[in-house]
């Protein structure tokens, strides 16, 4: 079923600025615990209409079972942000500074007007996972999603509508990237994920507006497996962080390192596993993994695929593109003989794809690990200590240790992504609500002296 929007006029982004912007001053002059009030009435709208917007994003990524975890992640992200607010926002109580007759209030001031740029590969997830942050700091937010699966913002803003006090400070807009460049000359901060490519140019044009831009970019992650490997408990991991979401996920595990004594055996376990995966179709609970949501997508699956193939990869499963019911659909596919001549160990591919290199030294792993211009995340398979020290050589923001793909269920650690990974300060993590306001101090001279360093 086909589903179309208009893209909003230059009228209709100028009104939404200055709604946003006007309301923003009540918002947070309101306070922490009125907003953490509004919120908790937004969650209960939302868990209400949940299933419309189920079914608008089943739609639009034909899956389900990551469609239910990405509806059900927002109330618990909306609980979890109100109860760090409430303790990070509690005490702005005049105490004494370093000079025992000078007070100082510390105040925060958020930014007024945040812009939120995502992609489609977790449409509902990646539209809120800032916003929620931004508007208990008492910043006002438009979020504009991704055009290729615009479907789910409908049913988002009846949800904001039936909130009439979080109306204009929650705004949602349809569009593609020429929206999403009108938004930027306009918000005062901008939240993007999304390709390395935009990006790039978000972080510039950001730059021009000197604005702040936290961008949240594309991934390569890697996973090494030592000796000291659990092989049934690594080849798991890998696979489920490989294919779930069909490998459509930033921190998605898209190469392997695999030590050249053990290699054999992980190579028969993994593909083993994999051989047990089907496809969501004909229906959706039909198996684990879905089809490719963007067309553009099926492209660079394929030319990778194409292109390690010709240069000498074997293909234990999969290795196709298959189209079923008008969707494109990637079976896991296992590769061996594969080396970073080929793009499938060195470009983001975005599919269900687990080329696996033998190496033969902990040194060659973490060699072949960091040669790479990504850096969000990895894992790490052996004897812990081992494991950890290796970790700590990998040029990325975030290692998994025996297990794969934490950062999409572990929101408390903090992390940057390194490289061309992304840019700005840590996403995860209590302290990353701190993004979203400037600090402010105030200092008071309670003395009725002089101070002793003033001209006499
Ligand atoms: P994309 O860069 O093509 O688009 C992302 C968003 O940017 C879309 O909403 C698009 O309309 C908008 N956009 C496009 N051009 C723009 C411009 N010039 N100015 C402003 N906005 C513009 O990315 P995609 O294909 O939608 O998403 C997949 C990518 O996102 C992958 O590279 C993936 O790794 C990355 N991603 C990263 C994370 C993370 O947390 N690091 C999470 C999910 C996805």
């Amino acid at each position: 079923m086909d589903y179309t929007f208009d893209p909003p006029s230059n009228h209709d982004l100028s009104s939404m600025y200055r709604s946003g912007r006007n309301a923003q001053k009540v918002w947070t002059e309101n306070g922490i615990d009125y907003r953490i009030d509004i919120l908790q009435k937004w969650k209960k709208a939302y868990e209400s209409r949940s299933d419309e917007l189920i079914n608008a994003l089943a739609t639009d990524t034909g899956r389900i079972h990551e469609t239910i975890l990405e509806v059900e992640t927002i109330p618990k992200s909306i609980d979890r942000w109100c109860d760090i607010a409430k303790e990070l926002f509690g005490n702005s109580e005049p105490k004494l500074s370093s000079i025992p007759f000078i007070a100082m209030e510390q105040h925060t001031v958020p930014y007024s007007l945040v812009g939120v740029i995502s992609p489609w590969n977790v449409p509902n997830l990646l539209a809120h996972i800032d916003a929620i942050p931004a508007l208990l700091a008492g910043s006002s937010v438009i979020i504009k999603p991704s055009e290729f699966t615009p479907r789910f913002v409908e049913p988002l803003q009846h949800i904001v509508e039936s909130v009439h006090e979080l109306s204009d400070v929650l705004q949602y807009v349809q569009g593609d990237g020429n929206t999403g460049a009108l938004l930027l000359d306009e918000v005062d901060l901008i939240c993007f994920t999304g390709s390395v490519a935009t990006g790039k140019k978000v972080g510039q044009q950001a730059a021009k507006n000197f604005i702040p831009a936290f961008l949240e970019l594309g991934g390569k992650d890697a996973a090494i497996v030592l000796e000291s490997a659990n092989l049934e408990k690594a080849a798991s991991a890998i696979l489920w962080g490989s294919v779930v979401n069909a490998g459509q996920s930033c921190l998605s595990i898209e190469r392997v390192y695999c030590m050249e004594s053990v290699y054999n055996s992980f190579l028969s376990i993994l593909t083993e596993k994999a051989n047990a995966i089907q496809l969501a179709y004909p229906e959706m609970d039909s198996g684990q993994i879905g089809p490719i949501i963007s067309p553009n997508q099926t492209e660079i699956i394929e030319l990778h695929l194409e292109d390690a193939i010709s240069k000498g990869a074997h293909v234990h499963r999969g290795g196709s593109i298959e189209h079923h019911g008008g969707g494109d659909w990637v079976r896991p596919t296992v590769l061996s003989q594969v080396n970073h001549s080929m793009k499938i160990m060195t470009e983001e591919t975005f599919g269900p794809i687990i080329p696996i290199m033998s190496v033969s030294s902990q040194d060659e792993a973490i060699h072949y690990a960091n040669d790479t211009e990504y850096g969000l995340s990895g894992a790490v398979f052996g004897e812990e200590s081992v494991a950890k020290s290796i970790a700590k050589k990998i040029e990325a923001g975030a290692i998994s240790i025996n297990d794969a793909g934490l950062t999409s269920i572990l929101y408390d650690g903090e992390k940057n992504s390194f490289k061309s990974s992304g840019l700005g300060g840590s996403r995860m993590g209590p302290t990353s609500i701190q993004r979203f306001f400037r600090k402010k101090v105030l200092y008071t001279n309670t003395n009725s002296q002089n101070d002793p360093w003033w001209f006499n």
